[in-house]
């Protein structure tokens, strides 16, 4: 697993674009919004670069900033894009590139979009990683925050890139900037400093982009970097590895989930600082991986100024984003369960511990390099049968062999039509892939909408 105590150091960067030569890389959201970021800030000169080829990109859609003096290079990372560069700004999805990696070795600053925007930022920011329930947590936080009376802006890896909101009220002193972060964006920050920084979990994820667990963890630990003994550090009281990364940096460490956590369960009931005290029975997000995600929450929006009735009123209200655990329909007392979102075999295993019913899974897509052994073992237990889908449909049928019974399915209607067919009355059909949805899909929201799609449909008789 991961080493533990590993020593966090931080190079000091800049903290301003002003007076520089600045290229974004990644014509997206996020890149739009830096490039903005870095106009305002008085950059002298601006690129956006893309792989894109010029004759793929409307650059109709980019008037304003082209009326602003924003140069674009498109069709690939060339050296020469960045030679005159003082500030390499990368967008999220952007992989490692061995120009940037050049460039960086040349001397030039190379920031992300999250560490950009923290420059800016004059409200306390409570950020969140983990290798899952990010985005959840992320929710209930700033509803938490908003609800307490913050002007609170809810974003990052989720949502709006953050650059979005320098220079509105939830980013000015007084307010609250709430930021989902992701390892690969962590990877590009120096100086980004949470005031509150929650560390939900670390299971195998994305080793088709990390050499091995540590390197992944030790991304993610770079959460802490930048912190100083008046911040604050959320992390799991069961989990040794992320608690020793936050004990290796300076802020303040608080745990939840233990016997002496700040928040944790007595008899039943989540209780935590101000009187705080919501009946497991009562939180609106169901599961028992989601009773962790709501401590989490209840601890970091305690840190961050939220009062105990506002976050027990959110805590009780949120029931859940769309692809997470959503009941879709039910058919011929068969119920069908989105959970599209669970990208890896650690939300997978959640999923189906979860459900408290046999389980016909849905399972695959594009594959992330971990081992699917956790998997098959709960499915011996639980599962009646799998379909499976995508590219990584050989791997699972190899790691269940003849142990699960399972079958191939070529598309999702036809899938979820195999599955109604092995399902029995009282059990359960889930989507909970343990796969990107990259080999068919734009994204999990739209595989998801799929599988509800062809799970309506059996309702329908149209299906059949
Ligand atoms: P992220 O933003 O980290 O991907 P989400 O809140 O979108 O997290 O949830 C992603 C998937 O992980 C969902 O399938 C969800 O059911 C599952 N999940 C949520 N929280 C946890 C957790 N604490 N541990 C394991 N799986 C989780």
């Amino acid at each position: 697993m991961v080493a533990t105590g590993v020593a966090l150091s931080a190079t000091i960067v800049n903290g301003t674009v002003r007076g520089q030569r600045v290229v974004v890389v990644g014509l997206g959201l996020s890149g739009l919004a830096a490039a903005r970021r870095c106009l305002s800030d008085g950059a002298a000169q601006v690129t956006v670069n893309d792989r894109r080829r010029a004759a793929e990109v409307d650059l109709d859609r980019y008037a304003d900033l082209t009326r602003r003096g924003v140069e674009f290079a498109f069709g690939g990372h060339d050296d020469a894009v960045f030679g005159e560069a003082d500030v390499i700004v990368l967008s999220p999805g952007v992989p490692p590139l061995d120009a940037v990696a050049r460039a960086k070795a040349r001397g030039v600053t190379v920031v992300g979009e999250l560490e950009l925007a923290s420059w800016f930022c004059e409200a306390p920011v409570i950020a969140i990683t983990g290798t899952n329930g990010k985005s959840t947590v992320t929710t209930l936080l700033g509803e938490m925050l908003e609800s307490s009376g913050f002007p609170t802006f809810t974003g990052g890896n989720l949502g709006t890139p953050w650059c979005d909101a320098i220079g509105h009220e939830p980013t000015a002193p007084g307010g609250r900037s709430v930021i989902e972060v992701s390892s690969y964006q962590l990877e590009a920050t120096e100086r980004f400093r949470p005031f509150v920084a929650v560390w939900l979990n670390l299971t195998a994820d994305h080793l088709d982009r990390y050499p091995s667990m540590a390197a992944y963890g030790a991304a993610k630990a770079r959460i802490f970097l930048a912190q100083r003994p008046d911040d604050h550090a959320v992390v799991p009281a069961d989990d040794p590895v992320v608690l020793a990364f936050a004990r290796a940096g300076a802020a303040q460490v608080h745990t939840w989930g233990g016997e002496h956590s700040a928040v944790r369960i007595v008899d039943d009931a989540i209780i935590g600082p101000g009187g705080l005290q919501v009946p497991v029975g009562d939180v609106g997000i169901k599961g028992s991986h989601n009773v962790g995600n709501a401590m989490a929450a209840a601890l970091a929006a305690h840190l961050g100024g939220a009062t105990a009735a506002a976050i027990s009123r959110t805590l009780r209200s949120f029931t859940g984003l769309p692809h997470r655990m959503q009941r879709v329909v039910e058919h011929a007392g068969v119920v069908y369960v989105d959970d599209s979102k669970a990208t890896n075999v650690g939300a997978a295993l959640k999923a189906l511990e979860g459900v408290d019913r046999p389980v016909v899974l849905i399972a695959g897509g594009r594959d992330k390099g971990g081992s699917y052994d956790p998997l098959v073992q709960l499915l011996r237990a639980k599962a009646r049968g799998v379909v499976l889908l995508g590219e990584a449909a050989p791997l699972l049928a190899q790691a269940m062999g003849d142990t699960v019974p399972h079958e191939v399915a070529a598309d999702m209607d036809e899938a979820v039509r195999r599955a109604a067919a092995l399902a029995r009355p009282g059990d359960c059909v889930l989507l909970a892939p343990a796969c990107s949805s990259l080999d068919m899909y734009k994204s999990y929201a739209e595989r998801g909408d799929a599988f509800a799609r062809a799970a309506r449909a059996l309702r329908e008789g149209a299906g059949s």
